[in-house]
């Protein structure tokens, strides 16, 4: 690799929940439903993966397209055979064409049990996309991955030595594959270690997972599950997962902004008459419920 260079940059001030959206899928927009939170994030990969809409959002922005007016974030984590297709050039153009407010470093795939030399290599490549994202003149959110704790402390301590402080971890796979419990606090101790070395402070959002975790060095979430959940016909009570039949809360009131004092019982009806405002509703009970569990004690 050839020598990296530096930026100075400032964090991204995270809000400690981010709500994740479908773009693909008006009934995410929760902004147009009457609920307001400052910050989004936005998978690029289904964008990928639908060249009309791709197309659309390119020309208007996703501002425009979205008719979000906060922060509009680009999650860069995607499916491994989407990651293979991409160079700088094409993620440079992508940016500029969707003008997010900030966006993320390239995703890379490393696994526990792949040969060691090809995980290496990913976090090679991971260090020097996000020396070419350097070029971009958008905040920007490093990302911190690698199959053990030396390429995750190597690869952290490359983006900080380049300037990065914004930082965030995909932990959906981790989570279900049982690694997050290993890898994310190794991952805490290496950024610590930074912080102290050269000062500066850090912040971490942990992207992908509907829960919160005991770790007080996590700032901030970052999720779907509050939409995938609600498909699911599951609820959201407390920042925990029902199923909204689940006799403990079928027949408790929320007076959330989305239900109004419906119990759940009543989502359930609502469903069977208008399925369409039955999952909006329960989409935007579980986007509240998980805002204020998620930004509780702060
Ligand atoms: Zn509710």
């Amino acid at each position: 690799m050839s020598s990296l260079s530096k930026k100075l940059m400032t964090k991204i001030g995270f809000e400690r929940f981010i709500p994740q959206i479908d773009i693909s899928d008006k009934k995410s927009w929760f902004w147009r439903h009457g609920v307001e939170l400052p910050e989004i994030f936005v998978p690029l990969w289904q964008l990928l993966v639908d060249k009309t809409l791709l197309e659309e959002v390119s020309l208007k922005g996703l501002h425009d397209f979205l008719g979000f007016n906060g922060r509009i974030f680009l999650s860069l984590v995607m499916p491994d055979e989407l990651l293979d297709n991409l160079r700088f050039k094409d993620y440079f153009r992508l940016v500029k064409n969707l003008g997010p407010d900030a966006t993320m470093i390239p995703d890379n795939y490393t696994y526990v049990d792949d040969p060691l030399f090809l995980s290496w290599s990913q976090t090679v490549r991971l260090v020097s996309l996000a020396n070419d994202f350097l070029k971009l003149d958008i905040p920007l959110i490093g990302l911190i991955k690698g199959a053990n704790h030396l390429q995750i402390d190597w690869a952290i301590r490359k983006q900080v030595e380049m300037g990065y402080v914004s930082f965030a971890m995909p932990a959906r796979e981790l989570f279900e594959d049982n690694l997050l419990g290993d890898l994310l606090p190794s991952a805490l101790m290496s950024l610590k270690w930074f912080s102290k070395r050269t000062r500066t402070d850090f912040e971490l959002l942990l992207y992908g997972i509907g829960r919160r975790l005991k770790y007080r060095e996590i700032g901030s979430y970052s999720n779907l599950s509050w939409f995938l959940e609600a498909k699911q016909g599951h609820y959201f009570k407390g920042g925990k997962l029902y199923n909204f039949k689940d006799p403990e809360i079928r027949f408790e009131e929320c007076t959330c902004e989305a239900c109004r004092g419906m119990m759940p019982q009543e989502l359930i009806d609502l469903m069977l008459s208008d399925k369409e405002l039955g999952l909006k509703t329960l989409a935007l009970h579980n986007l509240l419920d998980m805002n204020r569990a998620l930004t509780r004690g702060r």
